[in-house]
């Protein structure tokens, strides 16, 4: 449907170099409630939470990685940066007893902007298998 051709429209469009609104972010252009920040990483609260905490962490610098679908050797370094992240935004918020990290990768997977994110999700019971 329609969300699903942006969506494809939109990773076509990031693979040619487009920016995305997390560019906005990153530069502060457009506000955010930043949760942890160092030279490589952000961590942002998401503007439309899916839990009590709802922190999306991404590269500063996208390098290619659209998507994760998209990875290579040499993205392990920030992988791995990006991971860590994470599981210190779940110590800075609270939930670091419990909290799932998901990536959507690509327009099947709901994936909408083009500029790797992890979602770091807690503070409430979470079900398995998710949507
Ligand atoms: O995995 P997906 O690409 O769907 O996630 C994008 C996320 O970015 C959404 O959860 C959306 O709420 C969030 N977002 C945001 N601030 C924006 C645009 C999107 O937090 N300005």
């Amino acid at each position: 449907h329609d969300e699903q051709a942006a969506a494809k429209a939109a990773a076509i469009d990031a693979d040619n170099g487009a920016p995305t609104i997390f560019d906005k972010i990153i530069s502060k252009e457009i506000p955010s409630t930043i949760v942890y920040e160092d030279d490589k990483v952000l961590a942002f609260k998401d503007v439309n939470p899916q839990a009590p905490v709802h922190v999306l962490v991404i590269p500063k610098f996208r390098d290619g990685l659209t998507q994760l679908g998209k990875a290579e050797q040499r993205h392990g370094e920030i992988l791995g940066q990006l991971l860590y992240a994470s599981r210190i935004v779940a110590e800075k918020e609270g939930i670091l007893e419990g909290f799932r990290v998901v990536i959507n990768s690509g327009p099947s997977a709901c994936q909408s902007v083009y500029h790797l994110h992890l979602h770091v999700l807690g503070g409430r019971q979470m079900q398995w298998p998710p949507g």
